[in-house]
């Protein structure tokens, strides 16, 4: 029998590093990506089967359709996969085939959603909401259980317009210092352009950030979701080694004597 992979087990990657599509859109499509982004040398494929849109008439995920699919890139990849889900129905629906949960921004305060996660065994991504506090955050990993919870510091909003969010990287270190919880962070998100993807990657993990989740395509330009933001797998593969390399320097920061 597969070993079942913990929160623990995934941690064990120093830094984790997740990479993938914004929305898995065909299989041929999925699979390529899964592939380069193992080559690259990271440790689990976001793939994303359903997506919370702004507006209703935007893409809105192939769905449950694409199960076959992920099935099929866990068996060609050999790497975890992780998933969003948006309701405990879909929970159910990725049962076999998700390794990681994932709750996102706009699902951190979905408490349906939470309760349904807890009564799980598999680690959770939790990412923060898109103006959520410190404690509606904490709040909503009690929900799931801290133990099982991964968090992700996604960027909230602010009064800084330039970009379309501000990573907080207090609270980064807040979550990590003040709590003791993982956390890693989504380089994407934020700036909503991938210019500054690697800036931002490398900044989190001189911060002493527990992994990276960043978004790429091996054509950024016919991702159907965040395609601004999406690096080429190409700029992914070096951003990984980087990462790795920064790591060997910085370790796990600790200036707490100073
Ligand atoms: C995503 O990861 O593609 C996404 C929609 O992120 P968030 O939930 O942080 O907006
Ligand atoms: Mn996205």
């Amino acid at each position: 029998m597969e070993e079942t992979l913990t929160r623990e087990k995934l941690l064990e990657n120093k830094p984790l590093i997740i990479g993938g599509p914004c929305s898995v859109s065909s299989k041929e499509q999925i699979l390529r990506i899964g592939q380069e982004v193992k080559e690259s040398g990271a440790h689990a494929i976001r793939a994303q089967l359903w997506k919370p849109r702004t507006k209703p008439d935007s893409f809105q995920g192939v769905g449950e359709k694409g199960v076959p699919w992920i099935k099929e890139l866990k068996e060609k990849t050999g790497l975890p996969v992780v998933m969003e889900m948006m309701s405990p129905e879909q929970v159910g629906i990725v049962e076999d085939v998700a390794d990681i949960l994932w709750v996102g921004a706009r699902n951190m305060q979905n408490y349906d959603l939470l309760k349904r996660m807890k009564s799980d065994t598999r680690p959770v991504i939790l990412k923060r909401g898109l103006i959520a506090t410190m404690k509606e955050w904490l709040g909503a990993a009690d929900y799931i259980g801290r133990d099982r919870v991964i968090l992700c510091e996604r960027g909230i909003r602010t009064g800084a317009d330039v970009m379309r969010f501000t990573l907080d990287f207090n609270a980064v270190l807040a979550v990590k210092h003040d709590y003791n919880m993982p956390v890693i962070v989504d380089p994407s998100h934020s700036p909503g352009r991938r210019d500054m993807v690697p800036y931002l990657s490398m900044a989190a993990i001189a911060l002493g950030a527990d992994g990276l989740v960043i978004e790429t395509h091996y054509n950024p330009e016919e991702e159907l979701v965040d395609k601004d933001q999406t690096v080429s797998t190409e700029v992914f593969k070096i951003l990984v080694k980087e990462a790795n390399d920064l790591y060997e320097v910085v370790k796990e920061p600790d200036w707490s004597k100073l």
